[in-house]
């Protein structure tokens, strides 16, 4: 027997579940239909090797709205954090490193040993980005963002470029540069990079600004928490329940059709889904205005990123800062990369279609810092690693191609860390392909779309769309990816305006 509720939502990510959460708490009839075994989309805890809980793709949480954790009452339903401190540890090839901490004169000291005068600027460097991310928060919970002009011209700029202007040391530039070059298809040198360093900058783990943290319990605990806060308020989600088609008559969208070949009825259908995923594939053509459609057709959404999943034996021991069990590098993010140029030189590889010779490594220990994910003893690492196109100019990707490209990423790390192939027990590689295939994640982009400027702000779509009754709440909207939340929030608060004036 069909069934009706007054809002369905296509897919249990973060912003799905946010979205369900807020509209049962408002005291609407929600129904989340999840494709996975698993909730949680992009934010998700799996098993990926026995007895232990990996954030298979997203391992790190800053992001994640305030306004929305309090509101969902998301502590209570598990929601803990462990900001990282140091945050960042960089090891170069010369056997110098770098950390940076949370506390400021900690980190200006650090600086110090590469260059004074960086030291010296450091503070003021913090306070130009701190009054950016200021404008741009402002512009987080809403759906007509209106940027300033100074963080519009500052968006378009390159990394590299805001980096130079304060700073000499190579080092201390390529250190910040990897927040410019995360998930984005470019190199730091790349014009509107500059954006997405503050787009990783802005967020307040622990009230700090910029700070990221593990989550207890991984990464899927948050979607867990919205879950549960959701249901509270009386939400329904169901697994396994994948949407083959949005049901629509007279451009009016009113219920979904599973695989399983059950039909739901809803006064609203929010999708979760990808942008190109609820236009190109769950819509019939005719649905959708030919120019929309085709602003679908061209919306950018190729990634370049890819994600390894270590089980260890053990530490890895970096030869620039050697240490005996659990040191100060394993709490932080650590990052293996050279310089800027080290960074352009990858990404150009990339740009041609091939996987970088010489890969950008973000490593990260969660165990370091949460003892429930692992078997005593044992450690998870996560290796996100920079570029390894979707598209390649050989072929697509299958075994050989992922097992190359962590091999490379593994040879690029034992240079650094000659004991990690004493420690490396088991690994999952995660190529572009598998991020669209088995997460939905088109093109492998992890944000559901490039945050490039012609792709940000209004230029970002809207949880209102063209078809009546269909609206978004996933990453392709305002402000974007990342586990954030505000995409959800958005679109929770423009359903409940449009309950409120047909009410
Ligand atoms: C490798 C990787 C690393 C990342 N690292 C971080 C990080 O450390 N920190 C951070 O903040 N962000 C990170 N991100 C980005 C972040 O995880 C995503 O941008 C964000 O989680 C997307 O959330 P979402 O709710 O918008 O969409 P998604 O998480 O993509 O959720 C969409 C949901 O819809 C479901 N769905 C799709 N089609 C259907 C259908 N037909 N029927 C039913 N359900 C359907 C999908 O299965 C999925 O569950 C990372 C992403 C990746 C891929």
């Amino acid at each position: 027997m069909s069934q009706t509720y007054d809002v369905i939502i296509i897919g249990a990510g973060h912003n799905g579940l946010i979205t369900a959460a807020y509209l049962a708490r408002a005291g609407r009839k929600v129904c989340v239909l999840e494709r996975r075994a698993l909730i949680g989309g992009a934010a998700v805890t799996e098993e990926l090797f026995p007895n232990c809980k990996v954030s298979t793709l997203s391992y790190l949480c800053s992001l994640l709205q305030p306004r929305i954790v309090d509101e969902l009452q998301l502590a209570q339903y598990g929601y803990r954090i462990y900001p990282k401190d140091p945050p960042f540890f960089t090891a170069f090839p010369d056997g110098q490193h770098l950390f940076f901490w949370q506390d400021l004169a900690k980190t200006q000291a650090e600086i110090a040993r590469f260059s004074s005068r960086d030291a010296e600027q450091y503070p003021a460097y913090c306070d130009y980005i701190e009054r950016l991310c200021a404008q741009l928060e402002a512009t987080l919970l809403q759906t007509s963002p209106d940027p300033s002009d100074e963080l519009l011209a500052f968006s378009q700029r390159s990394t590299h470029d805001v980096l130079d202007e304060w700073f000499e040391s190579g080092e201390v530039k390529a250190t910040l540069a990897t927040d410019g070059i995360i998930g984005y298809n470019g190199g730091p040198s790349t014009p509107g990079t500059a954006y997405n360093m503050l787009h990783h900058l802005m967020g307040m783990a622990a009230g700090q600004r910029g700070l990221w943290g593990f989550l207890r319990g991984g990464m899927g605990a948050v979607s867990n928490a919205i879950a549960q806060a959701a249901q509270a308020h009386g939400a329904t989600i169901r697994t396994e329940a994948k949407v083959e088609r949005i049901l629509t008559k007279e451009d009016q969208a009113y219920g979904v059709a599973l695989v399983s070949g059950e039909e739901i009825y809803g006064s609203i259908i929010v999708s979760n889904a990808h942008p190109k995923r609820t236009f190109l594939e769950l819509m019939e053509a005719p649905s959708l205005p030919s120019d929309f459609r085709g602003q679908m057709e061209r919306w950018q959404t190729e990634g370049t990123s890819v994600k390894i999943n270590l089980l260890l034996d053990g530490l890895p021991n970096f030869k620039a800062y050697p240490t005996e069990g659990l040191g100060l590098p394993h709490r932080s993010t650590m990052h293996i990369l050279h310089s800027i140029e080290y960074l352009d030189r990858a990404w150009e590889e990339a740009a041609q279609g091939r996987c970088s010779t010489h890969p950008m490594l973000e490593l990260g220990i969660p165990t370091a810092y949460d003892d429930s994910l692992a078997p005593a003893g044992k450690h998870l690492m996560s290796v996100f690693a920079q570029y390894a196109p979707y598209c390649l100019s050989d072929g697509v990707w299958d075994e050989t191609k992922k097992n190359d490209f962590a091999d490379r990423c593994l040879a690029t790390l034992a240079e650094y860390v000659p004991n990690i192939y004493d420690i490396v027990l088991d690994r999952k590689v995660i190529s572009p392909l598998d991020i669209e295939q088995e997460y939905g994640l088109i093109g492998g982009n992890i944000f559901h779309g490039a945050m490039s400027i012609d792709q940000l702000f209004q230029r970002r779509l809207s949880p209102r769309t063209p078809v009546r009754n269909l609206y978004l709440c996933g990453s392709g909207t305002h402000p974007g990816g990342g586990v954030m939340g505000a995409p959800g929030f958005n679109a929770a608060s423009e359903i409940l305006t449009d309950f409120a004036t047909h009410a």
